[in-house]
C-alpha cells in the first residue's frame, strides 16, 4: 500500500517533523491554514477514526489525542488556544487516509468551519 504518511513516518518522504513517539509523529502541514498547522498521526496505518473500535480505538485516540496537546503545549499554543480537528471521509473533507489530528492555531479560528 503506498501512503504518503506512512511514509513520512518511516522516514522515507521528508517532512518538517515537530516531535516523535515510539507510536506517534507530528509534522508541518505542507499547506498551513494557520500559522501553526501540525498533522498528528499514529505510525500505525489505519485509515480513519471509523477504522477502529472498542477499546484499541479509545487507546489509540487517546494516545494521539494526549500526544497532540503535549505539542501544541510545547509549540506554546496553550495560552492562546487552538483547534484539533479530525476529518472524516469524504463529507468530512478527508483527503489522506491515514488518521490524522490537525492541530491549527496562532490566530483566531472562526466557527462553524467552511
Ligand atoms: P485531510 O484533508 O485528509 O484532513 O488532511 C490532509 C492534510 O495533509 C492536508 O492539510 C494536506 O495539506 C496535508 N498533506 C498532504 N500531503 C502532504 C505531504 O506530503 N506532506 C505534508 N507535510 N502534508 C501533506
Ligand atoms: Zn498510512
Amino acid at each position: 500500500m503506498d501512503c504518503i504518511f506512512c511514509r513520512i513516518a518511516a522516514g522515507d518522504v521528508p517532512a518538517n517533523l515537530v516531535a516523535e513517539r515510539d507510536d506517534a509523529v507530528a509534522f508541518r502541514d505542507a499547506h498551513p491554514q494557520a500559522p501553526t498547522h501540525v498533522l498528528v498521526i499514529p505510525r500505525e496505518h489505519i485509515a480513519s477514526v471509523a477504522h477502529t473500535s472498542g477499546d484499541r480505538s479509545a487507546q489509540v485516540l487517546g494516545n494521539l489525542k494526549r500526544f497532540a496537546v503535549e505539542v501544541a503545549a510545547t509549540l506554546r499554543l496553550a495560552a492562546d488556544g487552538y483547534r484539533l480537528v479530525v476529518n472524516t471521509g469524504r463529507n468530512g473533507g478527508q483527503t489522506v487516509d491515514h488518521l490524522h489530528i490537525h492541530l491549527l492555531g496562532g490566530r483566531q479560528l472562526h466557527w462553524p468551519p467552511g
